[in-house]
This record gives C-alpha cells, structure tokens and sequence, in this order.
C-alpha cells in the first residue's frame, strides 16, 4: 500500500487505521530518517488502542515504552542504540515474539533476520508537510 500525508493528522489516521487492522503478536518495523514522522505514526497506532496520543513521545532514552493497552503496545525506539549491544539481553525479542503489538522506530537497526514477517512501514520526507508511506510485508 502506497498513500501521500499532507499533514501530521493524516499520518497519524494512516496509523491508526493500519493498527485497527492488527492483532496480538504484531511486529510493524517503521523505516525512514529524523523527522519522518514515525513518532506522529506510532501516535496513530496508540490511540486506535485508547492510548492518548499525548503520552506518546520519543522513545529514544528509554528504548522501549510498555503501554498498558488490550493488546498492549510496545514502542521501541533504536536510534541511539550503541552498536555492538545486546539485543537479546534488552529483551527486544521477547517483547517482539510476545503477545503485544510491537512498534519500532529505526527497525534498521535490527539484524534484518529478525524483521522477518514483520510489517514494513517506511515513512519518506517528499517535502516540509507531505509524506509519503509505504507499508508492505517483510519478506
Ligand atoms: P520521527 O519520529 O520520524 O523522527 P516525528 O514523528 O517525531 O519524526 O516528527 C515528524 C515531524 O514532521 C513533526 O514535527 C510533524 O509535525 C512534521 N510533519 C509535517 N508534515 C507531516 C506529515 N505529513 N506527516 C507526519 N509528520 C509531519
Ligand atoms: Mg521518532
């Protein structure tokens, strides 16, 4: 599936529409550079869930955020990953093979091994308000 946003809100409809579709053990790997939109996306899936989209917020420093939703959602956020960490010992995979619907932001960062089946979404920046998302399946 390929849409153009013009705005944050219709990136986050997308999100939230995308999540209305998914069910627990759900993996969406989202690609695409600083300011994307990823986080606006994430938003979208949260609040399709009954998150307010409010708490949503970078995960950068935490790198995971458990959100107490039915599924639960789990939003990882792997932009300052050190190279070389464990990511076994994050228990990154345990969330991912768990019976929540993970989100991750800078899915690049993952052995590609592990995105496999995964829902792909990657955000491109087409200009300051217009993106342009692409979501296919992992394989
Ligand atoms: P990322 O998580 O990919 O680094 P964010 O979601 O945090 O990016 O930020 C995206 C920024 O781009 C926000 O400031 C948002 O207001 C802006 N923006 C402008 N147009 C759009 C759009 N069509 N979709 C998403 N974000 C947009
Ligand atoms: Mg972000």
């Amino acid at each position: 599936m390929r849409a153009l946003t013009h705005n944050p809100e219709e990136t986050e409809a997308a999100g939230r529409q995308l999540a209305s579709t998914l069910g627990p053990g759900s993996v969406v790997c989202l690609y695409g550079g600083l300011g994307a939109g990823k986080t606006v996306f994430v938003k979208g899936m949260a609040s399709a869930l009954g998150i307010d989209p409010i708490d949503v917020i970078s995960a950068s420093f935490t790198i995971i955020a458990e959100y107490d939703s039915s599924p639960p959602l789990y939003h990882m956020d792997l932009y300052r990953l050190e190279k070389g960490e464990d990511l076994e010992a994050l228990g990154l995979y345990d969330y991912m093979d768990g019976e929540g619907i993970t989100v991750i932001e800078w899915a690049d960062r993952l052995p590609a091994v592990e995105t496999e089946g995964a829902l792909r979404v990657q955000i491109n920046l087409v200009s300051e308000d217009t993106r342009e998302i692409i979501i296919d399946v992992d394989e």
